[in-house]
C-alpha cells in the first residue's frame, strides 16, 4: 500500500503536504465564524479569524499550544488497523459507512449511497466488463499469456489447458450490491436505469440466449 520513500528525521513543517497546514488550531471557533456560515461567505474570508497552522509557519508555534478538542493519554493511540480492513466483505464495509451517514446530520446518506454508486461501482462494473471481452488467455503451466485465444484450445507451447485472466465473477462482483442499495435508497431512476442496462449486458455476455434450456413438461 503505502511505502516509505525516506524517512525524514526532524520534521520541518514547511515541508509537509500543504494539505496539512490547513489545520485550524483553535481551542474555540469564534462567533464571527458561525455568523459568517449563516451568510454563506467563501472560507477564504473567514480564514484568518481560524488561526490556521499554515500562519504560524516558520514561528515557534508551528509546533506548540495547537488547540483540539478531545484529549488523549497518548498521541500514537488510534486504529491500528483500519475498519477497511477488518469488515471483511463490500456489503459490510458499505453498511458501515452508510451507518455513519445516517447518524451525521449533516450527511445526505441517499446521496452517499448514490455517490458511492457512481464513483465506485457502477465504473467498476463497466470497467470490468470490457476488461472482459478484451481479455488475454493464460496458460497456468508455462506462463504464457495469449492475446488471442489459441485455436488449438490448449497451450501451443506446452499443450497446458488455458485459463481465462478475467473471470465472470470479477465482472458481476458489484452488480448485486448496487441493485440492493439503488432500491433500498429509491435512488434516481437515472441510476436505476444505469444498472438495469448494465445487468442486460452482463446477461448479454454470459448467457448465450439462442441455447434454451427446456424441461419436458414445456412441451405440455
Ligand atoms: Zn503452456
Amino acid at each position: 500500500m503505502d511505502l516509505p520513500l525516506l524517512v525524514t528525521t526532524r520534521i520541518d513543517p514547511r515541508e509537509v503536504d500543504k494539505e496539512a497546514h490547513n489545520i485550524d488550531a483553535t481551542y474555540r471557533y469564534p462567533l464571527a465564524f458561525y455568523e459568517a456560515t449563516l451568510l454563506h461567505k467563501n472560507p477564504k474570508d473567514v480564514e484568518h479569524l481560524m488561526d490556521l497552522v499554515a500562519s504560524r509557519l516558520g514561528s515557534p508555534l508551528q509546533y506548540e499550544n495547537l488547540g483540539f478538542t478531545h484529549d488523549t493519554s497518548n498521541i500514537s493511540g488510534g486504529p491500528i488497523v483500519s475498519s477497511y480492513k477488518t469488515l471483511k466483505t463490500m456489503m459490510d464495509k458499505i453498511d458501515a459507512q452508510l451507518k455513519l451517514a445516517m447518524l451525521i446530520r449533516a450527511v445526505d446518506d441517499a446521496d452517499v449511497a448514490c455517490k458511492v454508486l457512481e464513483r465506485h461501482f457502477l465504473p467498476d462494473l463497466l470497467g470490468n466488463l470490457r476488461a472482459f471481452s478484451k481479455q488475454t488467455i493464460r496458460c497456468p503451466l508455462c506462463n504464457t499469456v495469449y492475446r488471442r485465444a489459441p485455436l488449438k484450445g490448449v497451450c501451443p507451447k506446452c499443450g497446458g489447458k488455458l485459463t481465462l485472466t478475467v473471470h465472470k465473477k470479477s465482472v458481476e462482483k458489484y452488480l448485486e450490491i448496487s441493485k440492493e442499495l439503488s432500491e433500498r435508497y429509491d435512488l434516481p431512476y437515472y441510476l436505476k436505469q444505469r444498472i438495469t442496462l448494465i445487468e442486460k449486458s452482463i446477461q448479454s455476455l454470459f448467457t448465450n440466449d439462442k441455447v434454451k434450456i427446456k424441461k419436458l413438461s414445456d412441451f405440455f
